[in-house]
């Protein structure tokens, strides 16, 4: 078998996108996936809506992979309301306050999924392999290898590990990672509500349970519950009847009568941080080097940013040192993958213990917050701009300061309190 420029393990939608960065840049790409080829040439729609930031359209676009996507297919996001306790206790932020159509788009997974795998398909530098079992990984100083169960052997200057959060490759490789089982179930579906949800993304907070409804074209939208163990199983056995009256009691028919579309989907809601995300000839990209929270919707947006950024490292380790992986680009990899992913990483298990503990001593806190984003025009605008900005990932320190100053000039409208 010829020899590889890279490996990459995993043919999610990080894996391809990765393969597609590289094969930009001139690399050739060998794709070991584990699942049959019909998975990832027509996925099967999982339940997931990926709200993409401006930057992540961006990227797409840069790969070929927005084109695939339908224009009919992307929901804008026009809106964002965070509400806590009673629904009208909460705070928005809108596009059009910062003169923007939407603050990003809504795309079904199953989509960004198959558009990413055209662009690959046609690409003469990128093969993948399917139903491939991955016997045994190693990486050296000098080469990366992959074994696979039939006997497959591939030998590359880089491994990259794009399997998931639960990433076996990680852990072949000896990399500890910081996991956080936050002992709940997410679950999500399509619904229909009654009445118009007027492309507002809603996470309502308290009572017990975390609800959010995320809209889609065509009057649809995403139902999306955080519930117990027990719960997930109670409400996945309810018929769509059964199901449909019981989410409309659950956002306390705010959006009339909810009409079940399709499947329910279950996703166990753990965290993860790997403590490393590179080594001698291997580097991890996706949820391989941070598996989010879904609650602040950016786990395929920071994977798209570390696609970009090992992209951009690899191609400047091939200029100055004529190695794909040397040792001092793949730090700086790392170095801006943890700079741009620790404060989201954090900050949304913030958010998790502090909007969904209804202990009494967090109440007061929770409260505070949301009379923040009220009150606060500069902080609204930083939760936008971290949408709405197309931008480099990695800002020079001159971009960093005109953004900063950006977010506190005071052309915002008055705080919306909800009705
Ligand atoms: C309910 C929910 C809602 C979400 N909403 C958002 C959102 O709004 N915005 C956002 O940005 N993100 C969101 N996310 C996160 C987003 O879905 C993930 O970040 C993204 O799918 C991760 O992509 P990935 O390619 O890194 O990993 P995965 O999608 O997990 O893909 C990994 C691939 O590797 C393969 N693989 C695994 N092990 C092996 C192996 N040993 N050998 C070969 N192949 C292997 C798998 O078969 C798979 O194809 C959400 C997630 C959930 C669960």
């Amino acid at each position: 078998m010829p020899e590889s420029s890279i490996i990459i393990i995993g043919a999610g939608p990080a894996g391809l996108c990765l393969a597609r960065a590289l094969s930009q840049r001139g690399l050739r790409v060998d794709v070991i996936e584990r699942q049959p080829r019909a998975a990832v040439v027509a996925p099967a729609p999982d339940g997931r809506e990926i709200a993409l930031t401006q930057a992540s359209m961006r990227i797409l676009r840069e790969l070929g992979v927005w084109e695939g996507i339908d224009a009919s297919a992307v929901s804008p996001l026009r809106r964002a309301r965070v509400a806590d306790g009673d629904a009208g206790n909460g705070f928005e932020v809108d596009a059009e306050t910062f003169g923007q159509a939407a603050l990003g788009g809504l795309v079904a997974n199953s989509d960004i999924r198959a558009a990413a795998w055209s662009v690959v398909e046609g690409d003469e530098r990128i093969r993948v392999h399917f139903e491939a079992e991955v016997a045994s990984v190693a990486a050296g100083s000098r080469r990366a290898e992959v074994v696979l169960e039939d006997g497959r052997r591939f030998e590359a200057p880089l491994l990259v590990a794009a399997d998931s959060r639960f990433s076996s490759t990680r852990r072949a490789l000896g990399i500890p990672v910081a996991m956080h089982d936050f002992g709940k179930i997410m679950l999500v579906c399509r619904v229909r509500p009654g009445r118009d949800h007027e492309g507002v993304a809603w996470e309502w907070f308290g009572e017990g349970q975390t609800r959010a409804l995320l809209p889609l074209n065509d009057g649809l939208a995403s139902a999306v519950l955080t519930v117990t163990g027990v719960e997930a199983e109670r409400l996945q056995a309810l018929d769509a009847d059964a199901l449909s009256r019981e989410l409309e009691d659950r956002y306390r028919g705010r959006f009339g009568p909810m009409a079940l579309e399709g499947e329910v989907h279950a996703y166990p809601l753990v965290a993860t941080w790997a403590h490393r995300f590179v080594g001698p000839r291997f580097a991890l990209v996706g949820d391989a080097a941070v598996g989010m929270h879904p609650v602040t919707a950016h786990g395929f947006n920071l994977g798209l940013a570390s696609v970009e950024r090992l992209a951009s490292a690899v191609a400047d380790s091939i200029a100055r040192h004529g190695d794909p992986a040397h040792p001092a680009m793949l730090a700086r990899y790392q170095r801006r993958h943890r700079a741009g992913s620790a404060t989201l990483f954090l900050g949304t298990g913030l958010v998790v213990r502090v909007f969904t503990d209804d202990r009494l001593p967090v109440r007061p806190l929770r409260r505070a917050i949301i009379a923040a984003g009220r009150a606060l025009p500069p902080l609204r605008r930083a939760l936008a701009d971290a949408l709405l900005d197309d931008g480099p990932v990695d800002p020079t320190p001159r971009q960093r300061l005109r953004r900063g100053f950006e977010v506190l000039r005071p052309r915002v409208a008055g705080s919306r309190r909800l009705q």
